[in-house]
């Protein structure tokens, strides 16, 4: 049996993240996952064609049995913005780039509408295979994918990143707070600190509509954020 101490040094190496579980105003820590020991073997590639080769033959949680390819990441790796989504659905599984669903396209919409076209930013999602029947995504499977993602964030390390959906922002943020709640405030991510605007997810607006305006005023308050950011 590993201790929790040894455990925790082992996430710690691999960038796994974890999950802080308030209780009774204490605060537990719990890792939430079993990690195989091979895992603990490989360390996450140093570069970006090194990390997307890795990723694309992972096998690391049971969603590769299911997938049709892994879906890394997409746009301007030098970009400024980071867009992080949940998972793919079945037409990023299909064609292998996150957001080009009928999700997708409305945030792209959203986002050239608030001014950006696709190479001002990067997307990727918390997990690069898609859950079946487009299903949430497991803790045991973020636990597992989290060290790619986190990888890609060092390696880009982007002036803001936007959250979209409840999945990414509790995540990201390590909290189970409402979208609607985190929105229009600043967080920040992880040890470096950079700053995070939470949004509702394309998905979410589709079926809710006249939410988009919320998302156009979050989109706004982004830019506002970086411009000043980039002021200072
Ligand atoms: N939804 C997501 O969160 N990500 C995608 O890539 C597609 C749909
Ligand atoms: Fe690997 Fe992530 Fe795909 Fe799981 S979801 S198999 S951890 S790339």
């Amino acid at each position: 049996m590993m201790t929790q101490n040894l455990k925790n040094e082992y996430l710690q190496a691999m960038g796994v993240q974890r999950w802080l579980v308030r209780t009774d105003g204490e605060d537990a820590v719990t890792d939430g996952m079993q990690v195989p020991a091979n895992d603990i073997a490989e360390p996450v590639a140093r570069d970006w064609a090194g990390l997307q080769q890795q990723v694309s033959g992972c096998k690391k949680c049971k969603l590769h049995e299911t997938r049709t390819q892994t879906v890394f990441g997409v746009g301007n790796q030098q970009a400024d913005w980071l867009i992080i989504g949940e998972a793919p659905g079945a037409e990023e599984d299909r064609q292998g780039e996150p957001f080009v669903g009928a999700a997708g396209k409305l945030l792209d919409e959203m986002l050239f509408a608030a001014g950006f076209g696709r190479s001002e930013v990067y997307i990727a999602n918390i997990l690069k295979c898609r859950p079946p029947g487009n299903r949430n995504p497991e803790v045991e499977e973020v636990a597992c994918c989290n060290a790619y993602l986190q990888q890609q964030i060092a390696l880009m390390q982007p002036q803001l990143i936007l959250a979209v959906g409840g999945v990414a922002a509790h995540n990201l943020l390590r909290t189970d707070e409402k979208v609607g709640q985190m929105r229009g405030t600043l967080h920040h991510y992880g040890e470096t600190n950079i700053p995070l605007v939470v949004t509702y997810h394309p998905a979410y607006l589709l079926r809710s509509p006249l939410e988009k305006r919320k998302v156009w005023d979050d989109l706004q308050f982004a830019q506002a954020v970086h411009k000043r950011l980039r002021a200072e």
